[in-house]
């Protein structure tokens, strides 16, 4: 075992199983994509520490517990079609690669797009693809989702990520200005069923679309 196995372990116990993350599909998700192959290589040693860290262009890469809790709220079966919104270094995407049939994921910056594309090709994600764009529109092309998780926070829901989900799928997404929540929408036949959880900070969602 390297050390970067070693410290991907203990980040799974103590970040992850015992702060109550169930889900043993994302537990072993989380066990297996080196997360450091997705930050600079000046920040390698910490990239299994618990805590959002710089990737650029005044974006980052999420806290370990936050992909684990967004993902296991998002239900993820191996069947599934996901779109993420917001690839930044493509983290999740690979947690969700490992998760699902097929992963499509949004990014506004395409510097990182590009670079995410570039990882996860190293890495040999073959299910997964990253496109640049604003991804408050969605990616309609392949709707409906099975999934839907969004990791940049906009000011209200998104009328065509609604309209992009499956019925029965899932939406986690963080809502609100600078202080957020996570909402897990589930689209049932007769509207949308909304849950309000934990708070958090992401950042913002940048659209030229109306809000
Ligand atoms: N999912 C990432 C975290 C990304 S941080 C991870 O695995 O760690 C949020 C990302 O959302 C940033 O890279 C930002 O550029 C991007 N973003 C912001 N607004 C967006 C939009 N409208 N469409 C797509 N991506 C957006």
């Amino acid at each position: 075992m390297d050390k970067f196995d070693w410290k991907r372990k203990q980040m799974v116990k103590y970040q992850l199983r015992n702060r109550g993350i169930k889900d043993k599909r994302v537990l072993a998700a989380m066990s297996k994509v080196p997360r450091h192959e997705f930050v600079d290589s000046s920040l390698r040693d910490l990239a299994y520490s618990d805590s959002p860290l710089p990737i650029g262009h005044n974006q980052t890469i999420s806290q370990p517990y936050i992909v684990a809790y967004m993902t296991e709220a998002g239900e993820i079966s191996p069947s599934d079609k996901v779109l993420e919104i917001g690839t930044g270094c493509g983290y999740q995407a690979a947690v969700l690669g490992e998760m699902a049939k097929e992963v499509y994921s949004m990014e506004i910056i395409p510097q990182l797009a590009i670079k995410a594309r570039r990882t996860l090709t190293r890495l040999s994600y073959q299910n997964i693809q990253v496109k640049t764009g604003d991804g408050y529109q969605g990616w309609a092309e392949n709707a409906p989702y099975d999934a839907i998780i969004v990791t940049a926070a906009p000011e209200s829901i998104p009328k065509p990520l609604i309209e992009q989900l499956a019925i029965n799928g899932k939406m986690v997404i963080p809502v609100g200005k600078r202080d957020q929540e996570i909402f897990v929408l589930t689209k049932t036949h007769n509207g949308m069923l909304s849950e309000k959880t934990i708070p958090v900070r992401f950042v913002p969602m940048r659209t030229k679309s109306l809000q």
